[in-house]
């Protein structure tokens, strides 16, 4: 059998870059859930080990849907304790149980969205499983280093919202290539600053007008345009701009010139 080149190897028939990393959304609705949007979430999914990035609902089957191991699964990032961001960590911890894991399993946090986890966790009683959770706490600081391997690297920034909550950049060491999800959040220079010259920007954009602590699409361009990234992939977004997409994304164009697209659930973005 000739080699394939590079990284690429074979796994039976299929030829697999073993260094190939994806982000997948899981979900890419917002709060308010519809027939084919579920909650905004993510998974990274690398050789290295995947994450989750926030844990809306079902997230164990989303994971074997979209054929990412579970076994291969090294933690969460929970971006804030709203409802739509948070509501399947339990789910998640019970199912990983069930499936046998008895490998650590990590969860990363600022400081607010902890204890609210650790109370859905109290709730459940799934300290004393045999799954061995570990907590990390995300500070108040930006650009913070969450985690580092051979494949990539997680950093977080505090963003503005009506809870403490980060927005998160993951970096493939291989590629360079660099995603940010906004997380919920209004305008904001930490954003930016963490976005800057991103490859693809995963943005909420919750409002139909400018405000405070969500993003409408006026405040999407201006920041997709400061911050310089490649391509905005809209997702979180007001059931009204799902309606007029055309409009949504000329509204986001009069400032921003580079790739706007809507996400939709299941998408896979090569990173
Ligand atoms: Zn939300
Ligand atoms: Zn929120």
């Amino acid at each position: 059998m000739k080699r394939p080149p590079g990284n690429l190897t074979y796994i039976g028939a299929r030829m697999v870059d073993s260094k190939r990393q994806r982000i997948i959304l899981l979900g890419s609705g917002p709060a308010l859930a519809s027939a084919t949007r579920d909650n905004t979430s993510f998974v990274l999914d690398s050789p290295a080990g995947s994450l989750l990035i926030d844990c809306g609902g079902g997230p164990f089957h989303k994971l074997l849907r979209t054929g990412v191991d579970p076994a291969c699964l090294k933690g969460v990032l929970l971006t804030h304790a709203h409802p739509d961001h948070i509501y399947g960590l339990p789910s998640l911890v019970h199912e990983l149980w069930l499936f046998g894991r008895r490998e650590p399993f990590h969860i990363y946090s600022n400081g607010h969205t902890q204890q609210v986890a650790t109370a859905l966790l109290d709730t459940f009683q799934l300290w004393n499983t045999p799954v061995p959770l570990e907590l990390h706490l995300l500070p108040d600081e930006e650009k913070f280093l969450v985690l580092e391997n051979e494949l990539y690297l997680v950093h977080t920034s505090p963003v503005k919202h009506l809870v403490p909550t980060v927005a998160v950049r993951v970096t493939s060491r291989g590629s360079g290539r660099a995603a940010v999800f906004s997380a919920d959040t209004g305008p904001c220079r930490e954003l930016v600053s963490l976005a800057s010259g991103a490859d693809l920007l995963f943005q909420e954009c919750a409002e139909e007008e400018p405000h405070q602590f969500h993003c409408a699409p006026q405040q999407v361009g201006e920041m997709a345009a400061e911050a310089g990234v490649a391509e905005v992939i809209l997702v979180h977004c007001h059931p009204n701009l799902l309606k007029e997409p055309y409009l949504t994304i000329s509204e986001i164009r009069k400032q921003y010139h580079g790739s706007v697209r809507f996400g939709e659930d299941f998408d896979v973005y090569e990173l």
